[in-house]
This record gives structure tokens, sequence and C-alpha cells, in this order.
């Protein structure tokens, strides 16, 4: 495996503050290693997505980071924990190292201002002894890169369609060559057909330029197709993390199996589809023990009592592998 760009160790994150405070994120590890693509998957409420912010610091009030790192390996210089970043220097680590793609492109997209000086805004930000003429051709290159003519620089976002606004926002997020990309829910306004259309070329561009991906979706099925591996959280917990086809093909953790059984298989023959009955849980009112009890279908005598720890399986591929579940005992505890 290459080696890692950004490892993030026991990350808490809460919301509000001492008895009122609600835990969103709880004892995060996670590795993103250099060039790959890492799924983060998980109901609405399982803390993807405060775990993006709380990553990069961008947590609004009352979300705090109440504990943990976040070490950056730069390409060249020692690491650093982007956690104790002032606010100048996460101010140049944003874009430039890391950059974040929102949901919603219209809502991230400044509807007053033209496609080129959104782009060229970046660039006038970060690098500003680049001359004019310099950021409008880099721009001009980023949106042809993404897949959009050159000649729509000067259109604004409401003249583009929902798959044109997304890659523009892609383009704005790469156009300072950043090593981590994280994608939250990306494609979750698009057609399915669009969705695959940005994904593929999302890719492509990562082999070209090298950049690693967090890649955070409710979509199991997308991550499948385009992760290397890919990490399930529940509760505001990491519950599994394994290779995306291991995962595919041999989840071991019953919520896992819950989110492969809700979409539609990729071969083979028709069958109704599962899902996962009852909803995620409050987090103001966590189950005892395994947050996942109430609705596993495996519960059993340790599940309520007891919170599962994340750990390599005693399994074959145990090493390549984690899981936090009673069923399977763990050889190495994680963190
Ligand atoms: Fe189900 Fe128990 Fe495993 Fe939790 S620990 S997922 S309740 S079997």
């Amino acid at each position: 495996m290459s080696e890692p760009v950004l490892e993030i160790k026991n990350l808490n994150v809460d919301y509000g503050l001492g008895d009122q405070a609600v835990h969103a994120v709880r004892d995060v590890n996670l590795t993103l290693h250099r060039g790959e693509v890492l799924g983060l998957a998980g109901e609405s409420g399982s803390g993807k997505s405060t775990l993006a912010y709380g990553l990069t610091r961008l947590l609004a009030p009352p979300g705090v980071v109440s504990g943990g790192e976040v070490i950056y390996h730069p390409e060249k210089g020692e690491p650093y924990d982007v956690l104790g970043l002032t606010d100048k220097q996460l101010q140049a680590f944003r874009w430039a190292e890391t950059a974040i793609v929102f949901q919603g492109a219209m809502n991230s997209l400044n509807p007053v201002h033209k496609i080129s000086t959104q782009l060229t805004d970046v660039l006038a930000a970060h690098e500003p002894q680049m001359s004019a003429h310099s950021r409008n051709a880099r721009a001009r290159e980023m949106l042809k890169l993404v897949g959009i003519s050159a000649d729509r620089m000067d259109a604004y976002p409401h003249q583009l369609s929902g798959g044109m606004r997304q890659r523009v926002m892609i383009g704005m997020a790469l156009i300072l060559q950043p090593q981590v990309v994280i994608m939250d829910e990306p494609t979750t306004a698009l057609d399915v057909v669009m969705q695959r259309q940005i994904l593929g070329q999302l890719i492509e561009l990562r082999e070209r330029l090298g950049f690693s991906v967090i890649f955070i979706t409710h979509d199991l099925s997308l991550l499948v197709e385009f992760s290397n591996r890919i990490a399930i959280m529940y509760g505001g917990r990491i519950v599994e993390e394994a290779q995306a086809n291991s995962l595919y093909r041999d989840s071991l953790h019953p919520y896992s199996k819950g989110l492969l059984s809700s979409f539609p298989a990729l071969r083979g023959p028709r069958r109704e589809l599962a899902g996962i009955p009852g909803s995620p849980p409050d987090l103001k009112a966590m189950p005892t023990g395994c947050s996942f009890h109430p609705r596993c279908p495996r519960a059993f005598e340790p599940c309520a009592g007891n919170i599962p720890v994340l750990g390599n399986p005693d399994t074959p591929d145990g090493a390549n592998r984690t899981v936090a579940c009673w069923l399977h005992p763990v050889k190495q505890p994680v963190g």
C-alpha cells in the first residue's frame, strides 16, 4: 500500500458542550493513502459529513472537535496536525492541500458571479503573484479537463445544467492541484447516468493528476464501483473497513450486509431488496452497547451491554480489514 497522505487518529466531534454535548463522531481512526479513493458510507446521521467537516475544520458552531489528530503529510516537508494550524495557515492549507466538493453545486457556486470569476478568484487568493492572463488560462484549462467547453467561462451558474455545475465545482477543487479532495455526496442531486459520467471522469483525473479522494455517500453501490477501500459508519463510529471488493463479496458487519442488500446486485439474478428495518439511532439517546443492536438481525447476549471494539478480525484477510462486532473476535484493536 502507498504511503499515507492523511491520518485521522481518535477523532471525536461533538455538537454542544459539557453534559449537553451530542457525540456525533467517536474515536474515528482512518488513513487515506496517496492516490487512493477511500469511500465513506452510512445512512443519514451516521456522522460521515460531520467527520469531513471536522477534519477540514469547517464545522460551524455548535460543532466542535473534542479530541484527536488529523495528520497531513505534505509532498515536501514534515507531517503536521491540521487541528493545530493557525487561521492563516489553515487558509493556505484549504484548496491548495485539501479541497472539498459539496453536495449542492447550486448552493456552493455564487449565483451572481460568472464561472470565470469564481475559478480565477481561487487562484487570486492563493497565488497572488500570478498574472490575470495566466489565471484565466488556468481556469480555461481546468474547465476543459472537467469536460466543459472553455467558451462557457462567461456563463452564470444558472445557465449551466446541474451536471455542469457540479463539474465546475470539481474543477474549482482541483485548480490548485491539492493532494486530497473530499467529496461530500457530490452527485446525489444528479441522475444516475450523470452520476456515473462525473465519477468516471473524476477517477480518470485522479489517475492523471495523482490526488487522493475521500468519497462520502449513502450509496454503497457507487463506492463499490469507484473506491479502492470502503469504511462504513454507524452512530458516529467506523464499524467496518475493507478493500472495496472484499466488502462487496464478504462483508462481516451486519450493518454493512444490510446496506449492501439495499441496492440491486450488479450481476446475477434479480432479487428482492431487503433493506434495514428501523431507523438510525438518535444521537441524543444512543442505545447502550453496540448502537446497531436494536436493528440487528444477529444481535445476541453481549450486544446490548458492551460496545464492540474496532480491530482486525481473526480471518485469513484480517490484517487488511477491520470490524467492530461481537460476532467477529478482534485479534488486534485499532487506535
Ligand atoms: Fe449485531 Fe451484536 Fe454485531 Fe452489533 S455487535 S452488529 S448487535 S451482532
